[in-house]
């Protein structure tokens, strides 16, 4: 049997990483060493490095607005490269500050813009209220749970489908009831948490997507998920 294997890159992990959103490659690496899979960790500065290690899964997560100009450059620098990625299927999951990035436009609260890489077609402004507490999302993946603390509100451009509809809590934009995004295998959501150590069958959706963009079979065995299953059960019931 052909040993399978996974490279995970974290992208800006010193600037864009609050509320627990490293344990995002945590749990992936949990999850593939229990099916056996290898797993290889890349820490991912500059966004060039991202093709020349051979990521399959890129994570990034979330961040200040101050951080978000800190690394806005680098990515618009290599914005192409990682559309074209991201076009041949890269699978991605960006949190709040990197999701707003990964979107056309950034407006924060003192009017300046941070272009994004527009890899998907949201637009995000920020407002003078945050958005704060536990959110529920009934998604394709189960009732998916998280944390949002966001000024941003996101837009989803009339192609985009969104990640699930706001059960609790306020998403996207706390107006039209939509949270997060998926493009091709691009997901963008403001659920931190970290969203994959309490909602595994999102978690297994990432990995099966990566191994069928290895050309293998996206299959996994299953794994007992009766932990993680009671922590997003108590999560859920948590109030907001
Ligand atoms: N700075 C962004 C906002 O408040 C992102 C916040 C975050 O990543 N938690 O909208």
């Amino acid at each position: 049997m052909v040993k399978r294997s996974i490279t995970i890159g974290h992208l800006y992990p010193k600037q864009m990483n609050v509320y627990g959103d490293m344990g995002n490659v945590i749990t992936l690496q949990y999850r593939l060493k229990a099916r056996g899979i290898d797993t290889n960790y890349v820490s991912l500065d500059s966004i060039c490095n991202i093709k020349k290690s051979n990521v399959d899964i890129l994570i990034g997560g979330g961040g200040q607005d101050s951080n978000q100009g800190l690394i806005q450059q680098d990515l618009l620098s290599g914005a192409n490269e990682l559309k074209q990625l991201c076009d041949n299927g890269l699978v991605c999951l960006m949190i709040c500050g990197m999701y707003q990035l990964f979107g056309t436009k950034f407006v924060t609260q003192d009017g300046d813009e941070l272009i994004g890489a527009g890899i998907i077609d949201v637009e995000t402004r920020a407002s003078n209220d945050r958005l704060i507490g536990n959110i529920v999302v009934d998604s394709q993946w189960g009732k998916m749970v998280g944390f949002e603390n966001h000024s941003g509100r996101t837009y989803l451009g009339n192609a985009v489908k969104e990640l699930g509809k706001v059960i609790k809590g306020a998403g996207n934009n706390g107006g039209d009831k939509t949270e997060g995004c998926v493009v091709n295998n691009v997901f963008g959501t403001y659920m931190h948490g970290p969203v994959l150590a309490k909602n595994p069958e999102f978690a297994d959706e990432l990995i099966s997507r990566a191994l069928v963009q290895q050309g293998g079979s996206g299959s996994l065995d299953p794994i007992d998920d009766s932990l993680e299953n009671l922590a997003a059960q108590i999560a859920r019931a948590r109030p907001r």
